[in-house]
């Protein structure tokens, strides 16, 4: 049985509903990211599990229990809402312990707790120190130690980077992956950055409108993508989604009418699955799925380059098909200029086919 086990979960808001019949286990030990734009229902999802809204409908169970009918603190969780200021007066071994002191442990119980925090943060040099003298970075994880220091069945954590500056928020990430792989807890953590998902998450839950579209890896949920929408939300550069019709009936591959040419598309032994000629889909490529050719041909599509962005060792191009933006990542230096005639042929396997209704049909 999961730690966190969501049935049916449901929160409506007068006519409104913000969160839609979820089902959902995390496991012990598993980091769960939720994810999705603003207004999915993330937030009121967590909140829930918390106890800080009511469920209008479904059962919330952790380690065994259903804990609907529960306040906050009958629940044996940690929230961590952000990150917050510490005692200024207090050192951080002090401001780690302050938690531990409602909960009635001798002192060397409380000791033992603040070094094992401190090792897995790194804090074990700055144990003596004061707040004030503490890089930004160190004050960071002392907030996190504070938060986590309990010993509860599972963590949840809404937003728990999106104060912090870009470089901080890169090292945090890496520092909090440690931290809760380290902790063992099943925990949950709200997040609208898809590379905090991305990296902290042993898996992703990806929300749209109050539904669960996805649960899966990060690497399952990139590389397969159960519909357009998970599709689309995930990966930078966007992926391309073009619209087409199937043009033959071939196995091994597909022939598709899009952006006025007609493409070979290379799709292994799955084409049976594909809707019948004349029928539209849209086929999915990523910018970096693309390899540079010098002719045109069937297998390839054909454009002039558009707008040329530059991303460090890569260049992003804008090739323009009609009225299509097609988007292809290339490494830098290829000598490439606005207005040059290009040629890209997809690589093989990195073609995704999705019906009408956005499910993914191949591969
Ligand atoms: P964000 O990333 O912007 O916080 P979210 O995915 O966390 O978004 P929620 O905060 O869970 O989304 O909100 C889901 C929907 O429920 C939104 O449309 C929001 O306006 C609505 N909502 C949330 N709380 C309440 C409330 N107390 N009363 C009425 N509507 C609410």
């Amino acid at each position: 049985m999961a730690e966190i086990e969501l049935r049916g979960l449901t929160k409506r808001f007068g006519k409104m509903i913000a969160v839609n019949a979820v089902d959902l286990d995390v496991e012990a030990g598993e980091v769960m990211c939720l994810l999705g734009p603003s207004g999915c229902g993330k937030t009121t999802t967590l909140r829930m599990i918390a106890g800080l809204e009511w469920a209008s409908a479904g059962d919330i169970t952790i380690a065994g229990k259903r804990v609907n009918d529960l306040r906050p603190a009958q629940r044996d969780i940690a929230m961590v809402f952000q990150f917050y200021a510490l005692y200024p007066s207090l050192t951080v071994a002090e401001n780690l312990a302050f938690p531990l002191h409602v909960e009635k442990q001798t002192r060397e119980q409380i000791a033992a707790r603040v070094r094992r925090i401190a090792k897995l943060l790194e804090l074990e040099h700055v144990l003596d120190r004061l707040p004030g003298r503490l890089a930004e970075g160190e004050k960071q994880r002392v907030a996190v130690g504070r938060a986590v220091i309990r010993d509860p069945t599972c963590f949840l954590f809404d937003e728990p980077l999106s104060r912090l500056d870009i470089a901080l928020r890169q090292e945090m990430r890496g520092q909090i992956k440690t931290l809760l792989s380290g902790l063992k807890r099943a925990t949950v953590i709200v997040t609208h950055d898809q590379i905090e998902a991305l990296t902290i998450g042993n898996r992703i839950a990806v929300m749209r409108d109050g539904l669960i579209e996805q649960v899966a890896t990060p690497h399952d949920i990139f590389a397969t993508p159960a519909n357009l929408f998970v599709a689309g939300f995930i990966g930078t550069p966007q992926m391309n989604l073009v619209e087409g019709t199937r043009a033959e009936n071939t196995d091994d591959r597909l022939a598709l009418s899009a952006l006025g040419q007609r493409v070979i598309l290379p799709i292994d032994g799955t084409a049976r699955t594909l809707p019948p000629v004349g029928e539209p889909l849209t086929i999915g490529i990523r910018p970096r799925a693309f390899e540079p050719v010098n002719e045109t041909g069937p297998d390839r599509f054909s454009g002039n380059i558009d707008v040329i962005e530059p991303l460090g060792a890569e260049t992003l191009l804008h090739i323009s098909l009609g009225d299509h933006d097609l988007r292809v990542v290339l490494p830098r230096g290829a000598g490439l200029r606005p207005g040059d005639r290009l040629h890209v042929r997809p690589l093989d396997g990195q073609v995704l086919v999705f019906a009408a209704d956005g499910r993914r049909l191949a591969p």
